[in-house]
């Protein structure tokens, strides 16, 4: 026990309770909303870096088609065959700023404001005098460490009460030179931003979703610091708040990325995996008990059979000594033919007769046993006339029952219909019984055997008035080996097979034992025989 303890139990234990502490550390730390934060925010960098390529790449196109710095006439021409740009310029001197803007992306008035907002704002902004023509040095800074041409940032307009996010491209017009310094550039409008080039930019971001990779892929979406809905978003963006946000640093000042799963949270899906993880800890930890609970009861049950054994081995051995002592004791006496007295021999030798009677009834029923055990028990099934087959047996009995001061009474009902049984077999069930009754009266030495009519198939009962046996002992005195714990038990010898024996035979035979019995108020063990026909007791008889 203690091995199966230290050996089972104790590392059963200790792993679930690493288990639930481990699970405990992943909730309280939130370790894998920590992970996913630490992925997506990798991933807003990534997508961040290819925006701002793309971005590149498409402002260099339209660049080197934009017109040179003595083609200041061109600008409605370029404007026409770059729809997505709403305003172009071009500064060619102090004083020399063309702004050109589409005409029909806006009403006239909205247009010529704004072109002329932009006119004022980048008047400042080229005047070599101006305190903000830092960007100057920030497109050469760009040249000179990327190899790009142009310098991108972002354009607030407010048309009607709303504000609204365009980028602005600036470079140095084809045709510039160190003494004729010219610039030039572009806008290009909200709606382009927020319809066609970030929806696409954002969807080359992710990795394809077929639908079937995950349930909850990966979005993202752009929107700008003055607004939390989304200026736009990946394909299957569904609402909801970003789990991490990142600020874009350079080419989209004011616009922020934000990336979350579709369909759920991080932290339901934290929430999700401790509890299933917990879940099925504690389906282990189920199964494992019971496992463990299983093999306890059977080591036990093991145990206890191994002691019930080693008992029957000593009770065996004892009763087979005591009348093999008698036996040769009394023989020995009559051997040297001193006893002169007929009486006293006679008596001797009905003492040696018992003994080996005690004796072979012992051996038969350990021979018994052995066949059961074996599978080997065979019954021989004949119409049999109980009511005789009961006298009989009772009748080399009832003389020394009654000698040992016993009340005997018997009661037979004469109607009782024929019975196919093992007649040897029954035979020594009862007197297994009997002897039981008699080893167990105590002071009560009454000894009543009872036959009578059933439903339909005879009962018979051996009843005592003995020391009884409590309600918790009852269904276990039928196993092999069982013997009461009780002193008054131990005082008297037994192997613990007698009432296995008689169930075991009932049983063959169709039918049922049971006990009633209270304790010092005496016993009454039922044997139910069922009425069978020939032919289903010889089908049983084959396989008992
Ligand atoms: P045993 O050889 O010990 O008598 P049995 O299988 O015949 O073995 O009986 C099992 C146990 O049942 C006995 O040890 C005894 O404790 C109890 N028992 C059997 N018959 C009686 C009875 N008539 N009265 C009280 N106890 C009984």
């Amino acid at each position: 026990m203690l091995v199966f303890m230290l050996g089972v139990m104790l590392p059963a234990v200790a792993l679930i309770g690493v288990g639930v502490w481990h699970l405990r550390t992943i909730q309280r730390e939130k370790s894998i909303e920590a992970v996913f934060q630490r992925e997506f925010q990798q991933v807003l960098a990534i997508a961040e870096k290819r925006i701002d390529a793309r971005a590149f790449e498409i402002a260099e196109e339209a660049r080197a088609k934009f017109p040179d710095a003595t083609q200041g006439d061109q600008l409605e021409a370029f404007l026409a065959s770059h729809s997505d740009i709403t305003h172009a310029f071009l500064w060619t001197g102090k004083g020399h700023l063309e702004v050109q803007s589409q005409p029909d992306q806006m009403s006239d008035s909205e247009t010529a404001k704004e072109g002329k907002e932009l006119a004022s704002m980048l008047g400042s902004w080229f005047d070599p005098e101006s305190e903000t023509k830092d960007w100057i040095a920030k497109l050469k800074k760009i040249e000179a460490m990327d190899g790009r041409h142009v310098y991108l940032t972002s354009n607030w307009v407010s048309r009607g009460d709303r504000w609204f996010y365009q980028s602005l491209v600036l470079f140095k017009a084809r045709g510039s030179t160190a003494e004729h310094p010219a610039f030039a550039g572009f806008v290009y409008d909200t709606d382009y931003l927020s319809n066609k080039f970030f929806p696409q930019a954002l969807n080359e971001v992710l990795p394809s979703q077929n639908g079937n990779d995950t349930s909850h892929p990966p979005v993202i979406m752009v929107r700008t610091a003055k607004d939390h809905t989304p200026f736009a978003s990946s394909l299957c963006w569904d609402g909801g708040s970003p789990e991490v946000e990142r600020s874009f640093d350079g080419v989209f000042p004011g616009m922020i990325l934000g990336i979350k799963l579709r369909g759920t949270t991080i932290a339901s899906i934290n929430n999700h995996f401790v509890q299933t993880a917990f879940l099925i800890l504690g389906a282990l930890s189920l199964l494992m008990g019971g496992g463990m609970l299983l093999a306890y009861r059977n080591v036990a049950r093991e145990l206890a059979l191994a002691k019930l054994k080693s008992d029957f081995v000593s009770n065996v051995s004892h009763e087979l000594r005591t009348p093999l002592a008698l036996i040769r004791l009394y023989a020995e006496t009559l051997e040297l033919g001193r006893i002169s007295n007929p009486g006293k021999r006679q008596e001797y030798y009905e003492i040696i007769r018992k003994e080996s009677e005690r004796l072979t009834s012992l051996i038969n029923n350990i021979l018994d046993f052995s066949r059961i055990e074996s599978g080997k028990k065979e019954y021989s099934f004949r119409e049999t006339d109980v009511a005789d087959l009961v006298r009989s047996t009772l009748e080399s009995y009832r003389f020394e029952i009654e000698q040992n001061g016993f009340q005997f009474e018997q009661k037979i009902d004469n109607d009782l219909p024929q019975v196919y049984v093992d007649r040897e077999a029954i035979s020594r069930s009862l007197l297994n019984l009997v002897n039981n009754a008699v080893k167990y009266s105590g002071t009560e030495k009454y000894l009543g055997v009872n036959l009578y009519r059933h439903n339909g198939g005879v009962n018979l009962e051996v009843v005592d008035h003995g020391i009884g046996i409590s309600a918790k002992e009852q269904p276990k005195i039928f196993e092999k080996f069982y013997r009461v714990s009780d002193p008054l038990v131990h005082d008297t010898k037994g192997s613990g097979l007698g009432l296995s024996l008689v169930r075991h035979v009932v049983q063959a035979h169709g039918g049922e034992v049971a006990v009633e019995s209270e304790p010092g108020h005496g016993s009454k063990f039922i044997i139910t025989l069922p009425v069978q026909t020939g032919e289903m007791q010889q089908a049983k008889g084959m396989t008992a």
